[in-house]
């Protein structure tokens, strides 16, 4: 049987081993998916191989350790400095990130997006905006403050504070800000997000886990949205696909996970 595992601080939250173990169990696919509580991230690689493990994903704090510790980085990861899931490749630790590529799966249905905003200048959504410029989008990022903002320039994005936000007209706006999360708060102010719930035709939170008061006001104008649970359904189904060495096909993996989604 093979092992897989979840590493982060914390981890008890974590709905991965959900996700994977439905997998696993309803297609016949003989592994086991668990959490570990890693509380020193340069430990990653010795803990991966002590316990014999096939695969695992990372979590918060330790993505950066993530990647430090792999013999070898593939795909986006090498962009964003950052791995979410590692596979054991005879012997050699490899890894990649699945979460931009998770999100891109998430808004598959969405047609014909060219110009996106971007709500937010954390590490959510430096990933998210280099994946958007990679596949051609046209990247705006509004953030509540400046600093942050710097990095988005640098890689081609249009960005604004709150203050010297110009409005105008996209295919979707993604709030990737933690506004919402334990609060009622918007991600940016009301009049803002009025005029931009306007003049967009799609939406999607990182958020997961509740309707996010964004979306929520997305939902009653009737604009399609996606909320986090979407994004981490398609980092989970990436992963698998890894793990399972691309035995299975999505669309059962995508079918198994959703199963663990309700609220
Ligand atoms: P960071 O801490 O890196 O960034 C947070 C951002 O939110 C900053 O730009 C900050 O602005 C902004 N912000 C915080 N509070 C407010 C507020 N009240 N109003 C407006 N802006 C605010 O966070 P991450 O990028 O790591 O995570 C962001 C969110 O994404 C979290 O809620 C997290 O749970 C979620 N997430 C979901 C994932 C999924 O799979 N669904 C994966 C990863 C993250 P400022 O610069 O001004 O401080």
């Amino acid at each position: 049987m093979k092992l897989f595992t979840i590493f982060g601080d914390p981890v008890s939250h974590s709905k991965s081993p959900l996700m994977h173990n439905s997998v696993f169990t309803n297609l016949g696919y003989n592994a086991c998916y668990t959490r570990t509580h890693l509380k020193d991230g340069s430990k990653i690689k010795e803990v991966f191989f002590e316990l014999a493990l096939s695969g695992a994903n990372v979590t918060v704090p330790y993505k950066e350790d993530a990647y430090k510790a792999c013999d070898e980085v593939r795909g986006f990861a090498k962009k964003v400095g950052v791995v979410n899931t590692l596979v054991n490749e005879n012997g050699k630790l490899i890894g990649y990130n699945t979460d931009a590529d998770g999100f891109m799966f998430s808004i598959k249905e969405f047609e014909d997006i060219k110009k996106v905003l971007v709500l937010g200048a954390g590490g959510t959504a430096r990933a998210l905006s280099m994946k958007f410029l990679e596949v051609g989008f046209d990247v705006t990022v509004l953030n509540r403050s400046k600093p942050r903002l710097v990095f988005f320039q640098d890689i081609g994005c249009a960005t604004f504070d709150w203050e010297s936000f110009a409005p105008s007209s996209y295919d979707l706006v993604v709030n990737t800000t933690s506004a919402g999360l334990k609060d009622d708060a918007l991600p940016a102010p009301t009049k803002i997000i009025k005029n931009l719930l306007q003049n967009t035709r799609y939406t999607a939170d990182a958020i997961y886990g509740k309707l996010t008061p964004f979306l929520q006001l997305a939902k009653n104008k009737n604009i399609p949205f996606k909320d986090g649970a979407d994004m981490l359904l398609g980092q989970g189904v990436l992963a698998n696909e890894l793990f399972t060495c691309n035995e299975l096909d999505k669309k059962p993996i995508e079918i198994q996970m959703r199963k663990i989604f309700s609220y």
